[in-house]
């Protein structure tokens, strides 16, 4: 008998076992039958092929609408080609070699799977030379088994990769499950009684080869069940250490900077503002570490909040330090936290307010003498507030007594650094915890991505932002609208306003020598080309990551200042970037840059009071599901309803990052968008365990699912979002 720990090699024999380890990296029983269908074809109906990424390797039903060999133009042979067709849309293929077996096997009007890499060529989808399986296929394939032998009505279609397409993982899988044992199942008794789940067992024959609608519906409900539960548990085991540790308290002070600060603020509160921040001063006075999470969109007025939050533990005599993911963006936060601050923030200068304290920068870049007074300034406690980018965590700063630390922009600060924080206040005590994103995240990514800390939001702008409208520039299938996408540029720069351009990528580093896609349009050469040609005659000033701080800030303040027409630009003004003259942003390759980002980038006009205008220049072919989230972005500006369009686009496993690390993610079957219930069912049961068995000494099983999550991506998962 077979249990899930056992290698595959004995079961399958060396050439399948190595062949599913070098395609999929599956070595296990285990491994492969956590390798679930992607989705299910029922016989006689066709998969729909809009949606296909390119790149990707995909596996089709689809019926072939036309066949046709040629011989091949400059070499010997002939090439055989084929459309098929799920009966909408279309995807050319081409076969090289063995002409006459594949007309034999590939006939006009038969359904069949076909499987390999999505390709365009002339802008029309391709997958070149494809692996396929017709459906009733009259004579016997190569391997000797016939796919109608081994699959039942519901079709099961794998993750696929070439050199092991979906049915040869369905036959391993077969062979598999005909010898498993019945292992005693992970989650306890109980639990499956309360939910009413099936075994373990059951739900693994039923999600790899269903009898029917209802048995694929009961094994997906248990294994998205212990995909969220082994999560939950994680979190809960999390929050439950990190809430234990010993935090400075820092109680508000009559009387104190808070109190001053707060009568000259300029405006009221909105009522989203106060409600966190009570949430927050509450959370200060504790003894335990707050560790919370604050989203808001650009301009919700996240640093009234953030600053308010740091002046309560000023006043209670500890330090706060700010981090924020650049050093463009540090040295603005400084700026605006001293502005804000006015004389309450010159502690040791003239003029400065009684209760003054010190808002300190410290940057990688600044020059030595600079560094070592803020430094000292960090050391013995002269700054009450410490603004930097994420380095400023690591261990040659000291504080004297860092009771709060404010992270700008989570979504570039994982939770490994997060966990870097837990020791630097004095005394061995964790300090205080405020992570603020613009990236609006549903509930779920929030509880999954984000499990370990506590969520607020600010949904209302404080003053209204201007409309932006976006629109996608295909210049594939329309080239002359470039030229009006510069023409555009002009306009605005004619009526005293400013553009961003920003492109994917600097343009300083080497050529990569194997790549055979264009490389992504590059800053300098963009800039380049923009000055000698469809721009001449504009300021145009250049902006990246690459440049040394000061150029960068005389950059920014050039712009800012209105002494530049257009920046051209990477990613680094996505943040913060505040400059409300500008009015235009085009994107270049905007295909190459996710839904967020695109965002974010675009929040950075329409701040003023003239509308902004927003172009999305790509060359990504219609049809894609990449053109469909550019489409997205085009479609609404209102951040939480596209943070839910884009989770809808993204494929399983992508959502937590595990596409972009090449690695497989744990979530194969929970979907954030569709499973809110049983996320949040899970996280309560988690919490519920954890607090009576922090360890888990009692549960084994769900012992082991947290450490073969953990395990397997090394909590990987818990770091991107
Ligand atoms: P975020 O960091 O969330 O992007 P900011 O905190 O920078 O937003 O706020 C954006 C702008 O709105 C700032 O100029 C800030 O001074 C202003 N602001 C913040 N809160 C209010 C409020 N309650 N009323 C009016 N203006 C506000
Ligand atoms: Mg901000």
């Amino acid at each position: 008998m077979t249990v899930l720990s056992d290698k595959l090699t004995s079961l399958l024999g060396r050439k399948t076992a190595a062949a599913l380890a070098e395609a999929l990296d599956i070595h296990t029983v285990a491994d492969l039958l956590r390798h679930y269908p992607r989705r299910y074809a029922e016989r006689g109906e066709l998969t729909d092929i809009a949606g296909l990424e390119i790149g990707e390797h995909a596996t089709v039903m689809a019926r072939i609408e036309r066949v046709n060999k040629r011989r091949m133009r400059n070499k010997p042979g002939w090439i055989v080609e084929m459309t098929i067709t799920d009966g909408r849309r279309r995807l050319e293929c081409a076969f090289f070699g063995n002409a006459h077996q594949r007309e034999r096997e590939l006939q006009l009007g038969k359904a069949g799977l076909f499987a390999g890499k999505v390709t365009a060529f002339r802008n029309k989808l391709q997958l070149a030379n494809p692996e396929y399986q017709m459906l009733d296929q009259d004579d016997d394939s190569a391997d000797g088994s016939r796919l109608d032998d081994f699959l039942g009505a519901i079709i099961p279609v794998y993750p696929a990769a070439s050199g092991m397409p979906s049915w040869s993982i369905a036959r391993c899988v077969r062979q598999v499950l005909d010898t498993l044992e019945r292992e005693e199942d992970p989650m306890p008794r109980e639990l499956r009684k309360r939910y009413g789940f099936v075994e373990l067992f059951d739900a693994l024959h039923g999600i790899h080869r269903p009898q029917d609608q209802g048995a694929l519906d009961n094994a997906r409900e248990r294994l998205k069940w212990d995909e969220a539960m082994a999560i939950q548990l994680i979190f809960a085991q999390r929050r439950h250490s990190a809430g234990s540790r010993p935090a400075p308290a820092c109680p508000p002070k009559p009387g104190g900077i808070l109190e001053s600060f707060d009568k000259r603020l300029p405006f009221d509160l909105t009522s989203g503002q106060r409600e966190v921040g009570e949430h927050i001063a509450d959370d200060l006075c504790g003894e335990h570490p707050m560790n919370r999470l604050l989203q808001g969109e650009v301009g919700s007025g996240k640093t009234v909040v953030a600053l308010r939050a740091m002046l309560q533990v000023v006043d209670a005599g500890r330090q706060a330090a700010m981090l924020a993911p650049t050093e463009v963006l540090a040295a603005q936060h400084a700026r605006s936290l001293r502005e804000m601050l006015g004389d309450l923030g010159q502690a040791g200068e003239l003029g400065a307010a009684d209760e003054a304290t010190k808002v300190t920068l410290l940057t990688g870049s600044m020059s030595t003498k600079e560094r070592k007074q803020a430094l000292l300034d960090a050391a013995s406690g002269a700054a009450g507030i410490v603004v930097g980018t994420h380095a400023l965590i690591q261990d040659t700063v000291s504080f004297a007594d860092l009771g709060f630390v404010v992270v700008d922009e989570q979504h570039r600060f994982g939770v490994e650094q997060r966990d870097a924080l837990r020791t630097r206040g004095a005394n061995d005590t964790s300090p205080h915890v405020l992570v603020m994103t613009a990236t609006p995240i549903p509930r779920t990514v929030a509880m999954t991505v984000y499990g370990d800390l506590e969520t607020s939001a600010l949904r209302v702008m404080p003053v209204g932002r201007s409309p932006i409208s976006t629109t996608v520039v295909p210049v594939n299938e329309k080239p002359a609208w470039l030229d009006r996408v510069w023409q555009r540029v002009r306009e605005e720069v004619g009526k005293g306003h400013q553009a961003y351009i920003v492109c994917p990528r600097i343009g300083d580093e080497p050529p990569s020598d194997k790549s055979d896609k264009r490389p992504p349009l590059a800053v300098l050469d963009v800039a380049a080309e923009l000055a000698a040609g469809p721009l001449a005659g504009l300021r145009i000033g250049i902006l990246h990551g690459r440049l040394p701080s000061d150029e960068k800030d005389a950059v920014m303040r050039a712009f800012a200042a209105g002494k530049l027409d257009v920046l051209v630009a990477t990613t680094v003004i996505e943040v913060g970037v505040n400059v409300p003259n500008a009015t235009a942003m085009v994107i270049m390759d905007a295909d190459r840059f996710g839904v967020s980002q695109l965002h974010q980038l675009r929040g950075r006009v329409g701040r003023g009071d003239v509308p902004g205008v927003c172009l999305l220049v790509t060359e990504a072919i219609d049809g894609t599901s990449t053109r469909e989230r550019l489409a997205a972005v085009e479609s609404t500006t209102d951040g939480f309803e596209l943070s839910r369009l884009d989770l809808e686009l993204r494929r399983e496993g992508d959502i937590l990052g595990a596409a972009q690390s090449g690695k497989r993610s744990s979530l194969k079957l929970l979907s954030l968008l569709q499973d809110e219930e049983t996320i949040a069912e899970a996280r309560l049961c988690a919490q519920e365990i954890v607090t009576a068995d922090p360890a888990l000494a009692t549960h084994p099983g769900l012992a082991q699912l947290v450490s073969s999550v953990v395990d397997d991506d090394r909590a990987e998962y818990l770091e991107k979002s």
